[in-house]
């Protein structure tokens, strides 16, 4: 249970047989997109830099120094080559007849079409929760069929007292899925709340088996949910224009 990282699986249980039907670890700010890559460059290293189509590089591919061997790809465009100051962008911005008199916000967004811009994942816990209901809601559209044929849902219970947000986000989805299965699909099934700690319970993989299992799991995740991009409206930094 996360924003940046919303994990399930769906199992089918005959007998003494467990199979795996589907599962995913999404990231909610990112449009539903699978949370192993959204902070990722294509080489694997973590993201300093995003290019106008919401492809993101690390610093070594970005600016072609310390490129790892993984690096398959070279980015279009070079990183941003000064500060954000407004006096910099309007010398980058030069070609652009308006320069002049724009604003900052209008000369980050026209020197950003040219350039690699700096980017930090964004903190999931200043979002609001109109924010966060959109997206969950928008990351339900795609995955709902595969809930409803569902028996039993197991939403992992979260501390109210410590993590508010969280307990917000657990209930925003109980919800949401609760009526919206209901409704779009007739659904009979129960959900549950379980404790945290049953999460591993009876595992019993080594840690390096964990990890060579998570890195299979992303390969396989990124083959069956390529990455999309988010709609405007799922950006945090998204603001609806006041009326006049
Ligand atoms: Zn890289």
């Amino acid at each position: 249970m996360g924003i940046r990282n919303l994990a399930y699986c769906l199992m089918r249980h005959v007998g003494t047989t467990w199979t795996i039907l589907a599962w995913d670890n999404v990231d909610l700010l990112e449009g539903g997109a699978s949370a192993q890559d959204s902070n990722k460059c294509a080489c694997g290293g973590s993201a300093k830099w995003n290019d106008p189509s919401g492809v993101r590089w690390c610093a070594g591919c970005a600016t072609g120094v310390r490129r790892k061997k993984t690096a398959t790809v070279r980015p279009a465009l070079s990183v941003l080559p000064c500060g954000v100051t407004v006096k910099d962008l309007r010398a980058l911005a030069v070609d652009w007849p308006d320069a002049k008199k724009a604003k900052k916000e209008d000369l980050v967004a026209y020197v950003s079409t040219r350039y690699l811009m700096p980017w930090k994942p964004k903190k999931a816990m200043g979002v609001s929760l109109t924010i966060l209901l959109r997206a969950m809601d928008t990351w339900l559209n795609s995955v709902l069929p595969t809930f409803a044929s569902a028996s039993l849902i197991r939403l992992e219970n979260q501390p109210a007292m410590s993590n508010p947000t969280m307990k917000s986000v657990q209930i925003m989805l109980f919800t949401l899925l609760s009526h919206r299965l209901a409704r779009e699909h007739g659904w009979t099934g129960a959900i549950e709340f379980v404790h945290a700690g049953t999460k591993t319970k009876g595992a019993t993989a080594t840690a390096a088996e964990g990890l060579r299992r998570a890195a299979l799991a992303a390969a396989a995740s990124r083959r069956c949910a390529p990455r999309r991009s988010p709609a405007p409206w799922l950006r945090p930094d998204y603001t609806v224009a006041p009326r006049d």
